[in-house]
Order: C-alpha cells, then structure tokens, then sequence
C-alpha cells in the first residue's frame, strides 16, 4: 500500500512475491484511466451522511440502537487537529526504494467501508470485491492485535474485502507493481502505513512497513498532511457505516450498495 500523493499516476508498490508461488491470477488484470473521484454513486452516499438521516438514530425507534452504538464506538468524528504523531515529522513510507511485502500476503486482507464500495463501484472495479473473507487461526489472531480487532469487527461480519489472488495478493496490483484502483482506492490503503491509536489520540507508524524516509520538504509535508487526513477519514467513515447500516437500510437498498454487503434478503457477490 502507498502513499496516494506520491504520484500523479498510479502510484508503484514494490511487492516481493514469494519464490515458489502459483503465477499471479490478477495478472490479467489491466489498468486503465478510471474516473475521478468522487462518481456518481460515492456522491449519492456520501449525500446520505444528512442531519435528518442522523437524527433518526435518536427517535425511540432506534433507541436500543443507539445504545448499542454508543457502547461500541467513540461517538464523535474526528478531526485532524486533535491528533498528535507518533513519530518525527516529515516521517514517510519510501516506496521508491523499498523491498517490503505489500499489498500481499494472507494478513493483508483490504475490509472496505462503504464508501469504499461506491468508489469500486463507481470505477467499474466492483468485481474484486467478495463477502468470502479468510478465516485465521487463534494463534495468528493472538500474534496480530489488529487483524484480531478485524476479525471481531461488526464490519467484518458485514462488509466485503478485496479480493486476493493464489498467491494471497491484492487482485487489483498489476504487474507492474501499481495499485489498479488508485484513485478509488480503499481509505485503508491510502492511509497506510499511518494508523490511529484511538485510545491516545495519536497516530502511529505501522511496524509492518519497514521502510522509512524522511522529508521535510513542501510536498514531504503535504504527503504527511494527506496520510493524516486519510487516517481521520477511514476513522469517520468506520462510524458512519455504523450509523447508516442501522439508520439507512432502505436507501443503501435503493443505492443498490446492499447486493455487496453480507445482510438478510441480499444475493452476495
Ligand atoms: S511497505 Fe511501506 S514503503 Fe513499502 S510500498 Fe508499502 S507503504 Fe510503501
Ligand atoms: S487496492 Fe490493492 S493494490 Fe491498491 S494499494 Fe490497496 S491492497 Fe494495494
């Protein structure tokens, strides 16, 4: 995964695959100039996010709900300025040069939001999506905290994954190494290698991204504003879905968003 403002085109990720691995199913994959963000669909549930779609979680329709949301999720978006980094500034994932493992391997799973699903959608890439998710022994769960927060999610329970191929990579790399959905990327991705310890307000740097540079230049710094901003909004957007998919059955329905989530009466991809 990469840093979206490293590039104007589709940003390059270098992937080490494994040695001894089946040749690469996506590699039929072709990339090609896809829309801008945001499409039309993205637009619509992004629209969806209204005072009086919110207010229905306060009518005593939704009152167990709200309860129930409350308990599991901070209840307040976040802002950018409320958070402290975790590391020096100017701290950023070199992509350029690095020899990392990403974007592959069977913990690299991609869980979607929402709003990642309209982008899919939007960008005509809705077929690397899949509600079949992999499952994972205790011992990797216990070894990885946030692959077990993943698994135990109400998200994954519901939203779709990107899919992977034999050799447990993204279906949406290409074979030169670039991210096939960029710019409808998911938000996990573009904020990768940044992560929020939500507990302490901060943002850390993952330790599975190995391969670090710093740079205080102008655009260094316009890099790190954007990882933050991506952070903030895959943070929101956790507790929107949450919202919505409580709130907002019938218009995720009438979106035709519910045909790629797992809930009742849907007919799963
Ligand atoms: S591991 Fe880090 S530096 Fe390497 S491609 Fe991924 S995000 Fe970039
Ligand atoms: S969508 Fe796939 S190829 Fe693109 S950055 Fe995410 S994991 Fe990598």
């Amino acid at each position: 995964m990469v840093d979206r403002a490293l590039k104007s085109g589709h940003p390059r990720l270098n992937i080490i695959r494994q040695p001894d691995a089946p040749p690469p199913v996506s590699g039929v994959f072709v990339p090609r100039e896809l829309p801008a963000r945001p499409g039309r669909l993205e637009q619509q549930l992004r629209a969806l996010w209204s005072p009086q779609v919110r207010a229905r979680l306060w009518t005593p329709r939704h009152w167990l709900d709200q309860l129930r949301l409350r308990r599991q999720y901070m209840w307040e978006e976040l802002t950018a300025d409320e958070l402290a980094l975790d590391f020096g500034v100017g701290t950023l994932p070199d992509c350029d040069t690095c020899e990392e493992v990403c974007c592959t391997g069977p913990h690299r799973v991609v869980l979607l939001r929402l709003v990642d699903v309209a982008a899919l959608v939007d960008a005509g890439l809705a077929d690397h999506m899949t509600l079949e998710k992999p499952t994972y022994s205790d011992a990797e769960l216990q070894a990885n905290p946030a692959l077990w927060d993943m698994v135990h999610s109400q998200a994954w329970q519901v939203m779709p994954v990107l899919k992977q191929d034999a050799t447990r990579t993204c279906s949406l790399l290409t074979q030169d190494n670039r991210c096939g959905a960029w710019p409808a990327w998911p938000l996990s991705c573009a904020r990768f290698p940044y992560a929020l310890d939500i507990a302490h307000n901060r943002v850390f740097y993952a330790r599975s991204c190995n391969s670090v540079t710093r740079d205080f230049s102008r655009s260094g710094r316009k890099r790190e504003t954007a990882l933050v901003d991506a952070v903030v909004e895959a943070f929101n957007q956790r507790l929107r879905d949450a919202v919505l998919l409580t709130v907002a059955r019938e218009e995720l329905r009438a979106l035709g968003l519910d045909r790629y989530l797992k809930v009742e009466g849907n007919s799963a991809p």
